[in-house]
């Protein structure tokens, strides 16, 4: 099971009662961070989750709605007496830029470890997350990120007995393991069967839209998009400063056959997004107007 929350919907600066676009999952124990803005760690605290899990921060692009409640969210897990390293992925300069915002939060009591991401896209396993970030097109380098969890095949009893495993091996194989007994090896290859559907959720802002985002999102459980502007008139600002507006997140979700779609990253301008969603849901219709907080519990599908 995954646990999905988008902690705010705001694009470019926080608002009263909308905090900045961000998202965290948790999965077995460990939590992932997606951007981290002004705020973000309210955000995090309004929602009740602990910040002490977060193992994994993804940074999408170098803009401050995007990355500036970095050192106050470090100084909170520090105080938190967090003593696990963190991983931070994120665009090449990176390890720059943090190390640059952490002249404010210099002593922490764990340590920090970088991915600079270099390439159009790049896949990494960390604590259990399956992990691309693919670049998109916005007016720095940007990256969106899809996290899947993958899922074993099922384990054959019929096959475990009739190859005569003993029972005290069936739970490493279920793991993963190779077993070896006397002369005897066992592989989970013998009792376990192909790999069955995981779970899968994209995360895609700042960018106008773009063929991989849809290729990314192909079939995902959840794809959160940004949806600067409502207004259709504001197309030409959309262009202009490299966002979306709703209809074309609405476009990319229904090319990519996702189950639901949820918009963020609102203008600040914008302030009643609901107003638009006639019409979105006219082209993509499990379209989903994201609010701060909304969070969803995404379990493998029932067989
Ligand atoms: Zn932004
Ligand atoms: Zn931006």
């Amino acid at each position: 099971m995954l646990d999905v929350c988008l902690l705010g919907c705001s694009g470019m600066m926080p608002l009263p009662r909308r905090w900045l676009t961000a998202m965290m999952a948790r999965y077995n124990g460990s939590n992932l961070l997606i951007d981290c803005g002004e705020g973000t760690q309210i955000a995090i605290k309004n929602k009740g989750w602990s910040f002490n899990p977060i193992d994994v921060i993804l940074i999408t692009h170098f803009h401050a709605d995007h990355i500036s409640g970095l050192p106050g969210l470090l100084l909170t897990m520090g105080n938190a007496e967090r003593k696990d390293p963190v991983t931070i992925v994120g665009p090449k300069g990176v390890e720059k830029v943090v190390n640059s915002l952490r002249v404010i939060a210099p002593e922490l009591p764990f340590e920090l470890k970088f991915i600079e991401l270099n390439e159009k896209i790049e896949k990494l396993s960390l604590c259990g997350y399956n992990i691309t970030a693919f670049k998109v097109n916005h007016n720095v380098v940007c990256y969106g990120y899809t996290l899947e969890i993958e899922r074993k095949g099922k384990f054959s009893l019929e096959k475990a007995e009739s190859l005569n495993i003993p029972k005290r091996f069936w739970s490493l194989l279920q793991n993963g393991e190779k077993v070896a007994d006397g002369d005897k090896e066992y592989y989970p290859e013998m009792v376990m069967g192909p790999k069955r559907k995981g779970i899968k959720v994209c995360y895609c802002t700042d960018s106008r839209p773009l063929g991989i985002i849809s290729e990314q999102a192909k079939n995902a459980d959840l794809f959160i998009c940004e949806g600067m502007y409502g207004e259709k008139d504001k197309i030409a600002k959309a262009k202009e400063y490299k966002h979306m507006t709703f209809y074309e997140a609405a476009k990319l979700a229904k090319e990519a056959e996702v189950k639901e779609m949820w918009l963020t990253h609102y203008s600040p301008s914008l302030l009643k997004p609901e107003l638009y969603m006639k019409d979105v849901k006219k082209i993509f219709k499990n379209s989903v107007p994201g609010k701060d907080g909304k969070s969803v519990e995404i379990n493998f599908e029932e067989e």
